[in-house]
């Protein structure tokens, strides 16, 4: 949404990432709890007390909700499937899974690992709330919070909307009824609209009976889930549409190129603003050197651009990002987005034949879509005269 998200710790080999807006979530959950629900519940601690109570709950609250995500990322990975990262949004978080689920069985096997995971969290700390209660407020105050929130995290998590693990639940079922990947996040898809404009409506009517903040919420969730299944079904038609390229299918041959001796005053001057490049192949008579991007161009003060040579700003062919010629273009649209990168130069026997850009790659899928607005999947649909299994 706002901001990058960063690296606070890697758990077996996946990276925790924590998004701003949750840093803000978390302050405004502590603050909350000081200020507002423990002087409610309890009375008479010191104010110290109140924010290190409110303090701390925020914090384990923290960590359930990666324990959560932890769960899910656990199961893919004993499932065969890597789990490069874990990001924690406003929302809560989001498992990075490095592919789809193969078979609607593992599917339902990580969607559903969250909310069970967040159950028997609620379980376990009610069972330290009963046990704390009437020895020590504290402690019985945070176990109750903890409880409270990690039982609405399991219900909400299990509505049948993406990106919820419901939504993915819904889908493993669809799935294994029909058979069809395509055609249950079809109906996983319309599910979570449905449930988006239903929760809008809600909010709406609970807006208008007084009840504004929840209403708001409500609208809020409504809408995020609208924009989350609407997502998804274009995630599904990239995927379709991409299906049959390769690398070969979607690079340029004629990208630009300049000897590594020429200087960024000229690059800037006639590739990158004469020509709109926004990447440049350094090259020599043995081959690629390097690359040199607009990013790369603006890390050099605008003064020295006449003076400092090509081959001093670009990215070294060893630590640039390559693609063989037969790579599918649906996982090079996945690579650049991953990498934050706007080309990936494209190799056959080890020499550079292409550049794929995304803005390009992007272009041509916008141009697909303006063909065929909605793409068939020939293989997924059962085939005429042939009864569905
Ligand atoms: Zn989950």
């Amino acid at each position: 949404m706002f901001g990058r998200s960063f690296r606070i710790a890697r758990i077996r080999g996946i990276d925790i990432e924590i998004h701003p807006s949750w840093l803000a979530i978390l302050a405004l959950v502590a603050y909350t709890l000081s200020d507002g629900v423990f002087p409610d519940q309890y009375e008479g601690w010191s104010e110290a007390t109140y924010w290190i109570g409110g303090t701390g709950a925020a914090v384990l609250l923290f960590v359930t909700v990666l324990v959560h995500e932890l769960a899910h990322a656990i199961v893919a990975q004993r499932r065969g499937l890597p789990v490069p990262k874990i990001t924690l949004f406003i929302f809560g978080g989001v498992s990075h899974l490095s592919r789809q689920p193969k078979s609607a069985g593992e599917e339902f096997a990580i969607a559903a690992a969250g909310p069970a995971t967040s159950l028997v969290i609620a379980v376990v700390t009610a069972a330290l709330w009963a046990l704390f209660r009437d020895a020590n407020e504290q402690a019985e105050a945070v176990a109750g919070y903890l409880a409270t929130v990690n039982f609405l995290l399991a219900i909400f998590n299990i509505l049948p909307g993406f990106p919820l693990d419901g939504g993915r639940v819904l889908r493993s079922i669809a799935w294994r009824r029909t058979k069809s990947f395509r055609r249950a996040t079809r109906i996983a898809g319309s599910v979570g609209e449905s449930m988006g404009y239903l929760m809008l409506i809600g909010g709406v009517l609970l807006l208008l009976s007084g009840f504004a903040l929840n209403g708001l919420w409500l609208m809020f969730i409504g809408w995020f889930l609208l924009g989350a299944a609407r997502a998804e079904s274009q995630n599904m038609q990239l995927e379709s549409i991409l299906a049959n390229l390769r690398a070969r299918n979607v690079m340029r041959e004629d990208f630009p190129s300049v000897a590594p001796g020429i200087s960024i005053q000229e690059v800037v001057d006639r590739l990158m603003v004469g020509e709109g490049e926004r990447a440049v192949v350094v090259a020599n008579d043995g081959g690629v050197l390097g690359i040199i991007t607009v990013n790369d161009v603006r890390k050099v003060p605008r003064d020295e651009w006449p003076n400092v040579p090509a081959q001093r700003v670009m990215t070294p062919r060893e630590r640039v990002v390559t693609v063989p010629v037969d790579q599918p273009a649906l996982e090079i649209l996945h690579l650049l987005g991953e990498r934050r990168l706007n080309q990936v130069p494209v190799l056959e026997e080890g020499r550079m034949v292409g550049l794929v850009t995304r803005r390009e790659l992007l272009e041509r899928v916008q141009l697909a879509e303006s063909l065929a607005p909605d793409v068939p999947n020939l293989e997924d649909e059962p085939k005429p005269g042939v009864p569905p299994a």
